[in-house]
């Protein structure tokens, strides 16, 4: 089959590979948009214990319309114009959304840990993922419902984090560098065959209730199926098709910092209270990330915004004063966020050579390989093995 992919962030590059292990022709088609790259500007965290995270849970996104607290921020006038949207996320029209993307995202990790075992790749790979809290029965509180192993005040002091009462420590889980893993995928690709058609914004054409190609300004592109994986554009992209997917952009800021070779973080942590990723890929980089703004496709933060988050990061590095830190990079990621935090996966209401693979939000990086084969699978006509397919049925949101 000729299978054309919109799309090229770490969903739609999985999907690729699958689907091009599977022997399908595969054409990738990709542009940077909107100043992002939400695929290399992440925390790059596979972590299914990342999916309950207390305090960037949607209700508390919700309680929080108007006022910007913290990482946590919605706009009046996006909250105004996706009225549908907040009535959804606080009704939570699907129930169930942590115990089956927790699920989900085991078997991803999974996935990961044999797709890393077959595909050479050089990711900066760190074990470990750690919750950290300044409170102990937070910990308490948050191991007995999830599991992981109870680190105490010095444990995470050896980790090179202080001020903290401890944490919740999910060993089998690690992150990476993403945009290692975004160089990487390209490449693998290359090899086998996809064709890119990369810096080309690109938009579906319908004949009489079809999709018949897609077209870039260097033509025209036809397929059996299409598969639109477009993160925070998907919706765009669906609308013009006449189905709406319900996926709003929430933009977050990644910023990293040469630390002179100087090992400060062993190992990833998320600071719960403030919502803030730290984690060290390699002996040079440090990596510091937060924000969670539904405030549409925004393409700056401004300085007050950046010192806020090192104001909640320096007093919780160990000797941070006697660190030397120059950022030599950042970048703005928009995650594709459903109201109900499931992903939509399946074909196009209304359609029968298009599907749609979006809506991962704050866990795109963890659950692609999986989003990935639940998708090949329904491609294949088959039912998914990785989740119950009702789950991330798009027709869900057709009213
Ligand atoms: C600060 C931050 C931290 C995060 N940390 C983690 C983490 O630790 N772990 C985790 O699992 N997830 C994390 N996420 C979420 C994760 O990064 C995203 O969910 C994931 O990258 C989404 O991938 P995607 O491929 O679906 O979308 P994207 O990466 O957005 O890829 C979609 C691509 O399609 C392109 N596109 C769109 N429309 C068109 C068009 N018309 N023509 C051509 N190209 C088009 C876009 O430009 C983009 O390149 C984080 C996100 C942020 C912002």
């Amino acid at each position: 089959m000729k299978i054309v992919v919109l799309g090229g962030g770490v969903t739609g590059m999985f999907i690729s590979y699958y689907l091009r292990k599977d022997g399908h022709s595969v054409t990738l088609i990709d542009a940077p948009l909107d100043g992002a790259r939400t695929s290399k500007y992440n925390s790059g965290e596979i972590t299914p214990s990342g999916v309950p995270v207390p305090t960037i849970g949607m209700g508390l996104i919700l309680s929080r319309y108007f006022g910007r607290m913290g990482p946590i921020y919605v706009s009046p006038s996006v909250f105004l114009k996706n009225l549908r949207w907040f009535g959804i996320a606080r009704k939570k029209m699907l129930g169930g959304y942590e115990e089956q993307i927790m699920g989900l995202a085991a078997k991803s990790l999974e996935i990961y840990k044999g797709f890393f075992n077959e595909v050479e790749m050089e990711i900066d790979r760190i074990e470990g993922i750690t919750a950290l809290f300044t409170e102990f029965s937070q910990v308490k509180e948050y191991a007995q419902k999830w599991g992981g192993q109870i680190i105490d005040q010095s444990e995470a002091y050896n980790m090179g984090y202080t001020g903290f009462a401890g944490g919740v420590r999910f060993s089998e889980e690690f992150s990476i560098h993403p945009g290692k893993l975004f160089d990487g995928l390209r490449k693998k690709l290359t090899e086998m065959g996809v064709q890119m058609i990369l810096d080309k914004p690109a938009d579906l054409k319908k004949v009489n209730g079809s999709v018949k190609c897609v077209v870039t300004d260097i033509g025209e592109v036809t397929g059996d199926n299409y598969v639109i994986t477009a993160g925070a554009w998907t919706r765009k992209i669906c609308v013009s098709l006449g189905y709406d997917p319900l996926i709003l952009p929430a933009r977050g800021l990644v910023m990293l910092f040469d630390t002179g070779g100087v090992r400060i973080v062993k190992e990833t942590a998320m600071i719960e209270g403030n919502g803030i990723s730290i984690s060290q890929h390699n002996p040079n980089l440090l990596r510091v990330s937060s924000y969670f703004e539904i405030v549409g496709f925004k393409q700056s933060f401004d300085e007050s915004r950046k010192k806020w988050v090192m104001g909640r990061v320096r007093p919780h590095l160990v000797g941070f004063d006697k660190l030397k830190l120059t950022k030599i990079e950042e970048g703005i990621g928009y995650r594709p966020c459903t109201p109900d935090q499931f992903p939509v996966i399946g074909k196009l209401p209304g359609y029968q050579n298009v599907f749609i693979a979006s809506g991962n939000c704050r866990l795109g990086v963890t659950l692609a390989p999986a989003t990935a084969l639940v998708l090949r699978a329904m491609i294949d006509g088959k039912q998914p093995e990785e989740i119950d397919s009702k789950y991330v049925d798009p027709s869900r949101f057709v009213m």
